[in-house]
């Protein structure tokens, strides 16, 4: 028994520590607990106590409760002071699986219990972010990090929105400056890892550059570790990463995929396969990269066109073709509709760098490594990012809808 404690508190001080890695929280904030007959914690806090009622008032096994670094604490509070009892992420991939995020406004069992009995994880106002896992602290690692991400993704499209129309709260006007001085310090500002350069042939230096280039992907803030994806061509194959694996955590999470499918190996590859497989087969291309930089989401969900016919669902599609430079924003929806993905993308990144996902993210390509596609991933997100702060300069000025 006294051994599966050591295992658990290893897990529990695993996730702590990645969200302190990944830049989310500052080292001694998160709380990060699990069941083990009685409750362990990675770390004693005042409010542990609170928490293990929570625990204990629900059908879970490990909890993460912190308040994020700036300027997520800041964009959260502004949510929870602005929505009455929760608020709904726009962006694709979390609207699908967080459906919405409830506000608390005390750290508080009996507050808290009913939120968590119908969703994994609440924002409490002023105190950051708890996260329900039912089989382990990945699951409430992964919502914890959902949740920073489609709050970020919310606030700067609102904004962006009011602003053109001219409803704007002070209040969000005055923050701006400060938020994004602090997303800048988020960046990391030292060159990731030096990526291996191809072509590679041989199994084992593909995995190994698949492993760096994820890591790296990571380290530079470009995805949250759990949604991005990846894959390589060679040997008749596409080397993908699976469904639901950590971006830096891929070594024993790639597949091997036959370009015929024959292999079960398909089944756990990235629900992604068959797009990354067509962009292989429709031309010269040996690398994909899949990553969710804030600003590229942000960017694909705003439309300023004038009398845009779509207007109100620019986010999931535009009947006027986006760009931002060279890059074209197109629809990506789950399935094999005409809409999706695996019809969309392949034609979208002939001759391009890549492509820009309704609210979602990117996809990069290129022909002989990662080196390029991890280039662009970063320069289409620069890229994003100004084109948002023109904007929003401009926004005022543009003819309203
Ligand atoms: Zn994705
Ligand atoms: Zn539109």
């Amino acid at each position: 028994m006294r051994c599966i404690g050591v295992i658990m508190l290893k897990l529990l001080n695993k996730y702590a520590q990645k969200l302190v890695v990944h830049g989310l929280c500052a080292q001694d904030s998160p709380l990060v607990g699990g069941v083990n007959d009685v409750v362990l914690w990675n770390r004693k806090d005042p409010r542990s106590a609170e928490l293990e009622r929570i625990i204990t008032g629900l059908n879970i096994n490990s909890m993460i409760f912190a308040r994020p670094v700036e300027p997520f604490a800041s964009i959260l509070d502004y949510h929870c002071r602005n929505s009455e009892s929760e608020f709904v992420p726009e962006d694709t991939e979390t609207r699908t699986f967080l459906h919405s995020i409830p506000v608390a406004r005390t750290l508080t069992a009996t507050e808290i219990i009913p939120l968590l009995q119908k969703r994994t994880g609440c924002v409490i106002e002023g105190q950051g972010i708890i996260c329900s896992g039912t089989v382990s602290p990945e699951q409430a690692f992964v919502v914890f990090s959902s949740i920073i991400f489609s709050a970020f993704v919310k606030f700067f499209v609102d904004f962006a929105y009011a602003l053109h129309s001219g409803t704007a709260d002070e209040e969000a006007k005055n923050m701006l400056p400060e938020l994004l001085a602090a997303y800048d310090q988020f960046l990391p500002t030292s060159p990731a890892t030096a990526l291996e350069t191809g072509p590679f042939s041989m199994p084992d230096e593909i995995l190994q550059a698949m492993i760096t280039a994820g890591q790296a992907t990571v380290d530079a803030r470009m995805v949250d570790s759990f949604f991005g994806n990846i894959s390589y061509f060679a040997n008749e194959h596409v080397y993908i990463s699976q469904t639901g694996s950590s971006m830096d955590e891929l070594a024993s999470c790639i597949d091997a995929c036959p370009l015929d499918n024959s292999a079960s190996t398909g089944i756990t590859a990235s629900s992604e396969l068959v797009a990354h497989r067509d962009i292989y087969l429709a031309g010269d291309q040996r690398a994909i990269l899949h990553g969710h930089p804030k600003f590229s989401v942000i960017m694909s969900m705003l439309c300023f066109e004038h009398n845009c016919e779509n207007r109100g669902k620019c986010h999931i599609r535009c009947n006027k073709q986006r760009f931002v430079d060279d890059i074209p924003i197109i629809p990506g929806e789950v399935g094999t509709g005409p809409r999706g993905l695996s019809h969309t993308l392949p034609p979208a990144v002939q001759g391009r760098r890549g492509a820009i996902v309704y609210g979602h993210g990117v996809f990069t390509v290129g022909k002989h490594d990662f080196c390029t596609p991890f280039a662009n991933l970063a320069k289409i997100e620069k890229s994003c990012r100004e084109a948002y702060l023109k904007l929003i300069t401009e926004s005022a000025s543009l003819p309203r809808f």
